[in-house]
């Protein structure tokens, strides 16, 4: 917007992206979720700072305790570097969330894609800064029912961030699994075995950042992961914007 449509906006009030009611506020050159949102949508989208896992964003009761790893975590480490995330899968983050995976509003793409952006700039990474965005993909019958792929859509809202190219033909889904929801544990593993193939010429040195909208168990970033490092990807880390409450 130009420095004219700022001005004009902030005059006229704006509209909350996930609420529907006009609002004012939101300096320009602040964070952009504080021009999309409401105030009140705003607290209730606050992202979660601490009482959880730093490795996969399982959260525990104590929600002031500092940030420490996981059981499961603990004893199979998982393939990514670094985590960035929102927060819980609850509350007004999972209802636009679930809204978003079926009907992707150009608003809603925009305050998830600035929530994400803001989770990766706030996030504690170690290790050199990666250059490539990846949206974990859909295979092409999940894509031709749904018509889009909600991580790409989050994907592209982050492209903008400094030094990241986005690069959604790095990584396929070449097999089609059911979800994995309806499995349990050990038949969550064998059903993602070889879901996922990587292009050794696009992610052979680079640093990959793995993007999704939810991660439930992680069996899916971690299949993804595993597929990309195979392929020669110098690391991976995982940008969700929220996490199922429990396993
Ligand atoms: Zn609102
Ligand atoms: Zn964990």
């Amino acid at each position: 917007m130009n420095g004219l449509g700022v001005r004009l906006a902030s005059f006229l009030g704006r509209r909350c992206q996930a609420c529907g009611e006009a609002f004012r506020g939101g300096e320009p050159g602040g964070e952009e979720s504080a021009r999309l949102l409401c105030p009140g949508c705003r607290d209730l989208l606050a992202p979660r700072r601490a009482g959880y896992c730093p490795a996969c964003g399982l959260c525990y009761a104590d929600a002031a305790a500092e940030p420490y790893l996981c059981g499961p975590c603990r004893s199979a480490p998982r393939p990514w570097r670094n985590f960035a995330w929102h927060g819980p899968y609850a509350g007004l983050l999972g209802e636009l969330l679930r809204t978003f995976k079926f009907n992707a509003r150009l608003g809603l793409s925009r305050v998830l894609a600035a929530l994400a952006r803001e989770a990766w700039e706030r996030a504690a990474r170690d290790g050199p800064a990666p250059d490539l965005l990846v949206p974990v993909p859909l295979h092409p019958r999940r894509l031709a029912e749904r018509g889009y792929n909600q991580s790409l859509l989050l994907a592209r809202g982050l492209a903008g961030l400094p030094g990241l190219g986005l690069d959604p033909a790095a990584l396929a889904r070449v097999r089609d699994t059911p979800p994995q929801a309806r499995l349990a544990g050990a038949e969550r593993r064998d059903n993602l075995r070889g879901a996922f193939a990587a292009d050794r010429g696009r992610v052979a040195g680079r640093g990959v950042v793995l993007v999704d909208d939810v991660m439930t168990t992680g069996g899916t970033l971690e299949e993804a992961s595993l597929a990309l490092l195979r392929a020669g990807a110098r690391s991976v880390d995982v940008l969700v914007l929220a996490r199922t409450p429990r396993e």
